[in-house]
């Protein structure tokens, strides 16, 4: 059986006492892997590591250049190994495997090349002045970084974290989530073989509470720490962050709204409401599980939205014809087919859907559930998806806001002045027009109210992964002290 090891210095090892657990695989309900399961001393370990590569390494001492190279060279390497980065986070999470191959893993060898380009090419505030005195700006690298990870998107949300963290100097510490720690192996083991320097990026592999996740959090070493995952967990971190101040980056929970106007292009409208509700199994934090459909297409999308979904393929997530796959874990089974119960669903009528046998669950549709009801006020993270009809404009923007998450929306409509009332009234840091999760790397990301703290992407990547450093120079020799 395959050993996923920590990689800590640059080196493979195992957790001290020996520990491990095993690693999953959703589809065969059975162990492929067995991993070192780290705690807090292998946290320490890691951390220690990450602090004297940065402290006295050359790492934060390149130049853009010099770091830029390395790190494109470890995106060659990610597309080289495109089938073994793929396969490991279908394994871990049964994602199907045409998406981890076409999607997930050159989105994420594309991060790397983004982040070290948009480092090497981004500009600083200068700021010349008439009395005499010039200031400017440089950015240093914040140090250490705890990167914490979930096991939806594996591979390509940790890369989300730690190509910034990497392309301005800092080094990390990443933690994948324990349902999926084999593609962050891999990358660890691709950082090195690209020449990046030891102790740069350490993977540390264990539960959140009270192990090696926890430990990531209260280390006074660590400088900052991005996470994604449930917003449950955030405050926890939060609340473990404040204790050193050290600043945090939150990507949490979400729940989605897709608007379906009257004057939509329905054809349109369906693909990607289909995409938005059950691609990824509906594990996605950006997911359109709230649909509200305007009265005069209500009944024909809802019909050909039911027929779209009752024809996606369901099977073995190695075949490249699945489009979808089991969902990640028993205990995620368990939680998804609670919401269907009739409780959940406040006794609202369900097409399609329910539960497959083995850890799948086919697309569920809860039609006009009560605004009370548990699925529709709750983060599923499955392919269940209600839909509410609305009558006017007003209507949907306030339905579409009646939710304490704010990371997407979508809305699809043929007219460009709602097109753009709407949008600038989404309570949401995402909002899709006409499509769904189209992504620029340059733009900020992240979430209204408990959907995160702080943006990242581009120059917003910057401002977390880095102390801006004022200096301000007398150029004119003949001012002196007042
Ligand atoms: P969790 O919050 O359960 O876990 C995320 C990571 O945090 C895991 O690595 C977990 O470790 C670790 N962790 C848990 N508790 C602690 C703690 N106290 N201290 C430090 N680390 C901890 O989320 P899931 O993995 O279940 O991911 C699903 C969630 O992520 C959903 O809510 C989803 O919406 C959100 N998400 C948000 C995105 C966004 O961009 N806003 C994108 C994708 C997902 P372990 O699992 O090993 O115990």
């Amino acid at each position: 059986m395959k050993s996923i090891k920590h990689v800590i210095g640059g080196a493979e090892v195992d957790s001290a006492d020996g520990a491990t657990f095993e690693d999953i695989d959703p589809y065969t309900q059975e162990a492929y892997a067995t991993v070192a399961l780290g705690g807090a001393r292998e946290a320490d370990l890691a951390v220690t590591a990450a602090r004297k590569a940065f402290d006295e390494g050359p790492w934060p001492r390149m130049s853009f250049e010099e770091r830029g190279k390395l790190i494109h060279k470890l995106a060659d390497l990610m597309d080289q190994h495109n089938e073994d980065l793929a396969l490991a986070d279908t394994r871990d999470m049964g994602k199907p495997i045409t998406a981890a191959k076409t999607k997930d893993v050159p989105r994420s060898a594309l991060n790397f090349r983004f982040f070290a380009d948009h480092a090497r090419l981004a500009e600083s505030q200068h700021l010349p002045n008439s009395a005499g005195f010039h200031t400017y700006v440089q950015h240093a690298p914040a140090g250490v970084v705890s990167a914490i990870a979930p096991w939806n998107y594996p591979l390509m949300l940790e890369t989300w974290k730690v190509a910034p963290a990497l392309a301005w100097g800092n080094t990390v510490v990443l933690k994948p989530a324990e349902d999926t720690p084999h593609s962050a192996y891999l990358l660890a083991e691709l950082a090195l073989e690209a020449g990046i320097p030891e102790g740069v990026l350490n993977v540390v592999h264990g539960f959140g509470p009270g192990s090696a996740g926890e430990a990531l959090t209260v280390n006074p070493a660590v400088d900052r720490i991005t996470f994604t995952g449930e917003s449950g967990t955030g405050k926890a971190i939060g609340r473990a962050a404040a204790a050193n101040l050290t600043p945090v980056s939150f990507e949490l929970g979400g729940k989605g709204c897709n608007l379906v106007f009257d004057d939509a292009d329905l054809d349109n409208a369906v693909s990607w409401a289909i995409e938005a509700a059950f691609g990824n199994a509906g594990q996605v934090c950006l997911a359109g599980s709230r649909l509200y459909v305007q009265q005069g297409v209500h009944d024909e999308f809802v019909e050909r939205f039911a027929a779209a979904a009752a024809a996606l393929q369901l099977g073995d997530p190695k075949d490249p014809a699945t489009r979808i796959g089991p969902l990640a874990s028993q205990e995620h089974y368990r939680k998804v087919t609670g919401y269907l119960d009739a409780e959940a669903t406040g006794h609202a009528k369900v097409l399609g859907g329910g539960a497959a046998p083995g850890w799948f669950v086919r697309p569920s549709i809860v039609i006009d559930p009560p605004a009370h009801a548990p699925v529709l006020r709750e983060e599923v993270f499955g392919p269940v998806v209600t839909v509410t009809p609305f009558a006017t404009e007003d209507e949907a923007v306030k339905l579409a806001n009646d939710t304490p998450y704010g990371l997407s929306a979508m809305l699809f409509t043929e007219n460009l002045h709602r097109a753009h009332r709407v949008a600038g009234s989404m309570n949401s840091g995402n909002v899709w027009v006409n499509c769904f999760f189209v992504r620029d790397l340059r733009a900020p990301f992240g979430g209204f109210g408990d959907s995160g703290i702080g943006r990242e992407g581009g120059a917003f990547s910057r401002e977390f992964f880095t102390e801006a450093r004022t200096i301000t120079m007398r150029i004119a020799p003949e001012i002196a002290a007042a």
